[in-house]
């Protein structure tokens, strides 16, 4: 069971930091324990091993910063209202935002504690763990409710609950005829890939699940891979595993700075999620979240990346840059800049090669005219 090991032996405690940190010839620094005991730490030694250097881009996601005590203004500790999107008097382990999808609340258990996270309010946190009830409680909300035809089970991370239990969660969701999909959001792949190529039942639960027919829910994975250097041989080895399933991967990245917020760094990144097979689908601007402030960039930052990628690499590589809306407004995409006058009133609108071959007019579909048509085109003279 080695890859039990990989979490048992991680650092979880002040003493493991100090100790770390000293064979890294960095400095200790005493507030540390101040952090932890108000966001939990735990990084295994499987991402620790990815560090290169003090201060790199996985050392950062992973290991405790004093910045973390630092109050910013408008960060809170839920900005997204999660907790305003449980169903009034129902299952606190459903969140629902929008009408035809609902999020699973199933783990507050992480293979990794990210520095960053949404829910650094309730990971690691033991008093907070869904019961068994809670999780079926959940279900039956699902099963009641004919409009939603989506489920995220997440957490915390759903990889880090028992394979029994996964199993329960899975079998019960797919009884439920008016779910389409059934998403299972994890950081496995990244953190702790050792898991799904050790665990064998795991992947055993998971070939259980996989649709047989057009009329059972179609079952996705959405990772987490924020930094090139989280592409690895055995993070592949992961993934090829659940690809070889039939299971689609989609990827969410959070634009850090400090971490990936540099089109360099997030075109390596896109590169190695499409080597991986794994389609990157959103990269998100970081949220409001207390404890996270040293982590956020301007809004504009992510909107110079993906300019930056937009005709540079394969479209399909191209995460759409959103901002999740405080209190629980949704996501938002950020426009790119390159159409203008695009509106209502039909009268087509100006595109902007991402090229560099300068500008040209679309025309909206006009009515049809004998011989030749003339299109309208304001910037004909
Ligand atoms: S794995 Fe996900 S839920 Fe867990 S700490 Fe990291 S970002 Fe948060």
């Amino acid at each position: 069971m080695a890859y039990r090991d990989i979490l048992k032996n991680g650092i979880r405690t002040f003493d493991d930091l100090e100790k770390w940190l000293i064979g890294q010839k960095a400095r200790v620094d005493r507030r540390l324990e101040q952090v932890i005991a108000k966001y939990p730490m735990r990084v295994n030694t499987y991402y620790l091993s990815l560090i290169e250097k003090v201060n790199d881009g996985i050392w950062k996601q992973a290991i405790p910063d004093v910045e973390e005590l630092e109050h910013y203004m408008d960060l809170t500790e839920d900005p997204l209202d999660e907790e305003g999107d449980i169903p009034l008097g129902g299952p606190r382990t459903i969140i629902h935002r929008y009408p035809d999808r609902v999020l699973l609340f199933v783990s507050i258990e992480c293979a990794m504690y990210c520095r960053f996270c949404t829910r650094k309010r309730k990971v690691g946190d033991d008093l907070k763990t869904p019961s068994k009830e809670d999780i079926m409680r959940g279900i039956e909300y699902i099963a009641s409710h004919e409009d939603i035809r989506d489920v995220l089970i997440s957490g915390g991370d759903p990889l880090l609950i028992a394979n029994k239990r996964l199993d329960e969660i899975l079998g019960a969701l797919r009884e439920i005829k008016h779910l389409d999909l059934i998403r299972i959001g994890t950081r496995v792949p990244c953190v702790w890939p050792q898991k799904i190529v050790e665990d064998q039942e795991f992947l055993e639960v998971l070939k259980k699940h996989i649709p047989r027919t057009l009329k059972d829910p179609q079952l996705f994975i959405n990772t987490h891979f924020n930094h090139p250097n989280e592409i690895t041989e055995q993070s592949y080895q992961a993934v090829k595993l659940l690809r070889q399933l039939g299971i689609p991967i989609g990827n969410q990245t959070v634009l850090l700075k400090g971490v990936n917020d540099d089109t360099d760094v997030m075109r390596d990144l896109v590169h190695g999620l499409g080597r991986m097979g794994i389609k990157p689908y959103y990269l998100y601007y970081a949220d409001f979240v207390e404890g996270t402030g040293h982590f956020r960039t301007e809004i504009n930052k992510g909107k110079e990346i993906c300019r930056d990628l937009c005709g540079a690499t394969t479209g399909f590589l191209r995460p759409v840059y959103v901002v999740d809306g405080q209190g629980g407004r949704g996501k938002v995409p950020v426009d790119l800049g390159y159409s203008e006058g695009i509106s209502e009133d039909k009268r087509g609108g100006i595109i902007t090669s991402p090229i560099g071959l300068g500008k040209v007019y679309v025309n909206d579909p006009i009515e049809k005219v004998e011989g030749k048509p003339l299109r309208h085109n304001p910037n004909r003279k």
